[in-house]
């Protein structure tokens, strides 16, 4: 019987989702595209027909009410929902999945609009509810979380007996031409690198200063860049899952020019998620500041340059030590000409798109709530290969590195 799939969300992201379903339609059968402002699914429905000739139902929904995403689902009757909304809805639209015994797949973890934590807690805590209801809930399929995750699991499983050591590394060394952009959503990319820093070492959490901690890493087929210790959310699961590992990290890119305005937005308050008054109405700043902005989605067109994001493993293979460097590369000029999209975008799309079909297809299977690199990498990695993100891996020599340099940040 043909399948169902609903994608929530009709962002940067879920454009790249609406996408590729449609380039795999025998696997999602009847796509329905659904977001708060329906006129954006329409235009997205529109260039997905004229480029692939499949025709995307699309629906408007407010997910933060768990009635109207019931009357959605009822209307509908899908065999998965396709979280790539904002990480505010996640739990609105499990809760709705568990109430209709709906499969459920997303690419960021929860977040409290006033309350800039990223954490997996209350989306573990449904793991019950899942099983109870018989149903998958798959947490962060995009790239970090998603296949940074995989890229570890699939390091475990083929290039080590236990792993001591992981860097995740994400270079976007693109160019959009405008002094001071996201390449996703703005409010929850400022949340994301504004907060202090944290790595975990030897079971604890280390906290540090925001961006405090840069380092130069060489980065293959873009060169060096600063890199900058952010927490990331695919650290909680990874510590985990992963054998014997002692310390993990994660450093992503910034150009000066980044850092200099999130640092002056900063100073002058435009980062704040509290309420302010002006001139007699309520505002939040960093939503005020997001309006400002321009939209992510817009960018495909003027993006040129690559991302290069990968994990750094070291650890021990037949007694011996081992270095490897699993990496993605992806062209944001290529994606756009695929897609409409820019690479930080497809990167997350894409996978998005692979878990759901794995789950569709009955490859990836289990009842309640799992992360990512809980599955065997194997199938998804062979898929990310022929659906747009090919990878490799490097393997380094005893005693090389690609870390250039570590030092403080002296910009901020
Ligand atoms: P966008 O802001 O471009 O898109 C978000 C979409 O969600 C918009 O269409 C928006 O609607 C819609 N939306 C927001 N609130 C609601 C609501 N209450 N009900 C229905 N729809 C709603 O974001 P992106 O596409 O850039 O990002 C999407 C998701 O992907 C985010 O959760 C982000 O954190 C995640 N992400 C994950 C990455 C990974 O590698 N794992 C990397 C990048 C992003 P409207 O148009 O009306 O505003």
């Amino acid at each position: 019987m043909s399948k169902k799939t609903l994608i929530i969300g009709a962002g940067g992201v879920g454009n790249v989702v609406a996408f590729k379903c449609a380039m795999n339609v025998k696997s999602f059968g009847e796509i329905t595209l659904a977001s708060r402002t329906v006129s954006k699914c329409d235009t997205i429905a529109k260039n997905v027909l004229a480029k692939t000739g499949v025709s995307l139902r699309t629906e408007t929904i407010d997910a933060d009410s768990v009635a109207d995403i019931l009357v959605l689902f009822n209307k509908i009757k899908p065999d998965i929902v396709i979280n790539v909304a904002l990480p505010y809805q996640d739990l609105t639209i499990m809760d709705a999945c568990s109430q209709c015994g709906i499969d459920y797949l997303d690419t960021a973890n929860y977040e409290h609009p006033n309350t800039a934590k990223f954490e997996y807690k209350e989306q573990w805590a449904r793991d019950e509810q899942f099983k109870d209801a018989n149903i998958m809930g798959l947490l962060g399929s995009g790239f970090d979380p998603g296949v940074t995750n995989l890229f570890c699991a699939y390091a475990q499983k083929h290039y080590f007996d236990e792993i001591h050591t992981i860097d995740i590394l994400d270079c976007n060394a693109g160019d959009h031409g405008y002094a001071f952009a996201t390449n996703f959503n703005p409010e929850i990319n400022l949340r994301e690198v504004s907060a202090k820093g944290r790595y975990w070492e030897n079971g604890v959490w280390i906290e540090t200063e925001p961006m405090e901690i840069k380092q130069v890493w060489d980065y293959p087929e873009i060169g060096a860049k600063d890199s900058y210790l952010l927490y990331h959310e695919e650290m909680e699961s990874l510590v985990k899952h992963i054998k014997g590992l002692k310390r993990i990290r994660f450093f992503m890119t910034f150009g000066e020019s980044y850092l200099t305005h999130m640092k002056c937005l900063e100073n002058v308050g435009m980062l704040g998620i509290k309420e302010v008054e002006h001139k007699g109405q309520k505002i939040v700043p960093m939503e005020f500041l997001a309006t400002l902005l321009p939209d992510p989605a817009s960018l495909g067109n003027r993006t040129t340059g690559k991302t290069n994001i990968g994990i750094f493993a070291k650890g021990i293979k037949d007694g011996k030590e081992r270095t490897i460097y699993i990496y993605q590369i992806s062209d944001h000029e290529k994606c756009y000409a695929e897609v409409m999209s820019q690479g930080v975008s497809y990167t997350t799309g894409v996978p998005a798109m692979i878990g759901a079909k794995l789950i569709l297809k009955g490859i990836w299977q289990g009842k309640g709530v799992f992360n990512i690199e809980e599955f065997d990498p194997d199938p998804f990695m062979d898929e990310l290969n022929t659906q747009g993100l090919p990878w490799q891996v490097m393997e380094l020599a005893k005693g090389e590195s690609r870390e250039v340099v570590h030092t403080k940040n002296t910009l901020l």
